[in-house]
C-alpha cells in the first residue's frame, strides 16, 4: 500500500474519531453522517486551528445540513442528463465522467452531496463500459472531464486504464481531472503518479482551493510536481459563506493559487443543493468580491464568477456593471468606478 493510502486509511470517519479531537454532540450529528458520510484526512485535519474556523467549517458536518432548506438534492438535473449512470452530458462537445464517489475529504458544501461516499464500489465495470462506449459513439465529444468524487483516489492502474482507453478514441481531443487531493491529500500526487499522468497529453488537472489557508507547502509541492509534469493547472473555488466570502480573502486566495502555479478558473456561486443551505452567500457580495479583483490585482488572478444554472442550462458568468449602451456611444466604467465614453 502507497503511503497516502495508509493515510487515507488513518481518516476520522466516526464520530469517535471526530470527538477525540473537538467536542461534539454525537446524537445529533451521528443523524447528519448517516446521511452525508463524513471522511477527513489526517492532512487536512492538521490545517484546522480551532473550531469554527474556515478548514473546520468546510469538514466537519453542521446539523444545519439536515434543515429543511427548500432545496433540491439535485437541481442542475444531472441525472436527467445522464445517458449512461456515469457520464453527464450537457454541452454538445464535452462530457463529465463520474470516476468515483469517493473523495479524501467530504466536503459538508459538496453539490454531489446526494452520491458522494455513498457506495463503496467504484466504477462497477459494466458502468465503466457503457460511458467508454458511449464517448466512443458521440463523435462531437471533443474534451472529457474526470470527475466525481475524486478521480486522483482511484489507484494509479486503474487511472491509467481509464486514461487509456479514453486516449484510444480519435475524437476526444483533450481529457481535464478535476480533483480536490493537492488540497485535502497533497502526498497522493507521487512522483510516479506525475509520471504516468504525462503520458496522457493533453490534460489539464482544475483543483479545488477555497481559502489561502489552504496554500501550503504540501499544496505547493504538489502543485509543483504536477505543473513540473507540464499539466496546466486551474483552479474552481466555491464561494462560501463564512469562509471565503470576503474581497480580501479571496483576493488573497487568488494571488496565493498564482504563487504555486495555479491559474483562477472558477468561482461557483453555490448551487441550490439540498443540506447545503446554510453555506450560500448571496450574488450581491460574489459581484463585490469580482469588483475588488479587476483592476486591483493580476489579471491572471481575476477568475470568471459563475453560477450554473437551475435545470442544466449551464454556467452563466456574473460580470460587474461594466459596460452600458447608450445611443451613439458605449459608457464604460473603470475599476475605480471613473466613467469612460468610448465611440460604438
Ligand atoms: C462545468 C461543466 C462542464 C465544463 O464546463 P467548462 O465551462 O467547459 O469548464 C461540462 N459539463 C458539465 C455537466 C459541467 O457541469
Ligand atoms: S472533493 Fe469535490 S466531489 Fe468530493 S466532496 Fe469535496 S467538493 Fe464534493
Amino acid at each position: 500500500m502507497e503511503t497516502w493510502q495508509k493515510n487515507l486509511k488513518a481518516a476520522i470517519i466516526d464520530l469517535d474519531g471526530l470527538a477525540f479531537y473537538f467536542p461534539c454532540d454525537r446524537e445529533s450529528l451521528s443523524q447528519v453522517i448517516d446521511k452525508y458520510p463524513m471522511r477527513i484526512s489526517p492532512y487536512y485535519l492538521s490545517l484546522i486551528q480551532a473550531p469554527g474556523d474556515p478548514i473546520w467549517r468546510q469538514c466537519v458536518p453542521d446539523l444545519r445540513e439536515l434543515q429543511e432548506d427548500g432545496l433540491l438534492s439535485d437541481p442542475l438535473e444531472e441525472e436527467n442528463l445522464s445517458p449512461t449512470p456515469c457520464l453527464i452530458h450537457r454541452y454538445p462537445d464535452r462530457v463529465v465522467f463520474l470516476a468515483t464517489t469517493s473523495c479524501a475529504v467530504y466536503c459538508r458544501f459538496c453539490m454531489r452531496k446526494r452520491k458522494v461516499g455513498c457506495s463503496s464500489s467504484d466504477l462497477e465495470s459494466e458502468n465503466f463500459e457503457a460511458a467508454i462506449r458511449y464517448i466512443e459513439e458521440t463523435s462531437i465529444v471533443r474534451d472529457v472531464i474526470l470527475s466525481g468524487g475524486d478521480p486522483l483516489l482511484l489507484p494509479d492502474d486503474h487511472l491509467e486504464y481509464l486514461l487509456r482507453r479514453l486516449r484510444k478514441i480519435p475524437h476526444v481531443e483533450i481529457i481535464r481531472i478535476g480533483t480536490r487531493v493537492p488540497v485535502t491529500l497533497p502526498e497522493r500526487i507521487t512522483p510516479k503518479l506525475c509520471r504516468m499522468l504525462k503520458t496522457f497529453h493533453p490534460l489539464y488537472i482544475n483543483t479545488h482551493f477555497n481559502h489561502p489557508l489552504e496554500v501550503t507547502s504540501k499544496s505547493a509541492d504538489a502543485c509543483s510536481r504536477l505543473a513540473d509534469a507540464g499539466i496546466p493547472l486551474g483552479n474552481q473555488t466555491v464561494l462560501l459563506k463564512d469562509v471565503n466570502d470576503h474581497p480580501e480573502t479571496m483576493k488573497e486566495l487568488m494571488q496565493k493559487l498564482l504563487t504555486i502555479r495555479v491559474r483562477p478558473y472558477y468561482i461557483h456561486q453555490m448551487d441550490l443543493v439540498k443540506g447545503t443551505g446554510h453555506f450560500r452567500a448571496e450574488v450581491k457580495r460574489g459581484i463585490e468580491i469580482m469588483k475588488g479583483l479587476r483592476g486591483h490585482t493580476s489579471g491572471m488572478a481575476n477568475p470568471y464568477y459563475v453560477i450554473d444554472a437551475p435545470g442544466g442550462k449551464g454556467k452563466i458568468p456574473l460580470l460587474p456593471d461594466s459596460v452600458c449602451f447608450q445611443e451613439d456611444m458605449l459608457v464604460l466604467k473603470s475599476y475605480q468606478g471613473d466613467v469612460i465614453e468610448y465611440p460604438l
